[in-house]
């Protein structure tokens, strides 16, 4: 709790980052939770790493030993041969109750407006997973318009915007969030007077906080703590929104 608000960070890494050689141990997350007052987190794992399977293995230990604090999401690189992206999503739901896939278009490399993408969103909807989708830096793929396309494809489907369209595409988000109500923009990155020009658009129940790395957690809840809004606003972007979307009980 901070400030009388539950918080629930839905963007946070545990793990190896093969790309830039960050590590982040779940005690070492937990620790960052508890000073700064978060409640629950969604441990997500990096977007590079040497060995996915080991990386999810890493995730869901750290769930099951903390059901309380931490809810697990999948990450990896979909271009895999046969089944093996859809078998490995299945696995991550069924052993250790993951509640999202991440989709990492910086890094993946994967189309979302080409047809040989749709077994991606099929495996999330089949699974019953949103789908958190990088965006920002890693243009064109990272683009957050291009979230529309499945969107509207899959309207079963939940999908998160993460960072907002990284502050340069803040607006192509909120026309998304605005045409789909089926995404929900999490807000990491944006600066606080972006978070109103969101808001004056989107309803507060579509947005919520990200810190994405350590060092970024007290500035990505104090902008959300600080903003001149109603308190129920706050609560649904500081909690509510990340807890009904990812199926979770204050
Ligand atoms: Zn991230």
């Amino acid at each position: 709790m901070r400030n009388g608000f539950h918080i629930f960070d839905a963007h946070t890494h545990i793990g190896a980052a093969w790309h830039n050689g960050r590590t982040m141990s779940a005690d070492d997350l937990l620790r960052n939770m508890d000073e700064h007052g978060i409640d629950r987190s969604l441990v997500i794992p990096f977007p590079v790493v040497e060995e996915y399977r080991r990386q999810h293995d890493l995730i869901g230990r750290a769930v099951k030993q903390h059901p309380d604090r931490l809810t697990g999401a999948a990450c990896l690189d979909p271009r895999l041969p046969g089944r093996q992206f859809q078998d490995e999503i299945r696995r991550c739901r069924e052993v250790y109750g993951f509640r999202a896939i991440k989709l990492q278009p910086q890094y993946h490399g994967l189309d979302p407006m080409s047809d040989s993408s749709h077994f991606f969103f099929e495996t999330a909807v089949e699974n019953r997973l949103p789908v958190i989708w990088h965006t920002g830096a890693g243009v064109p793929f990272a683009l957050p318009s291009l979230c529309m396309a499945p969107a509207r494809q899959f309207p079963e489907l939940t999908l998160v915007v993460a960072h907002c369209g990284g502050g340069v595409f803040v607006q192509e988000a909120v026309l998304a969030a605005l045409f789909c109500p089926n995404i929900s923009l999490e807000l990491s990155s944006l600066m606080p007077h972006q978070v109103l020009e969101v808001l004056a658009k989107v309803p507060p129940d579509r947005l919520m906080i990200g810190s994405d790395l350590p060092e970024n957690t007290e500035v990505e809840i104090g902008k959300i703590l600080g903003l001149p809004v109603p308190d129920a606003d706050k609560r649904f972007i500081l909690s509510g929104t990340a807890y009904r979307v990812f199926g979770q009980e204050p």
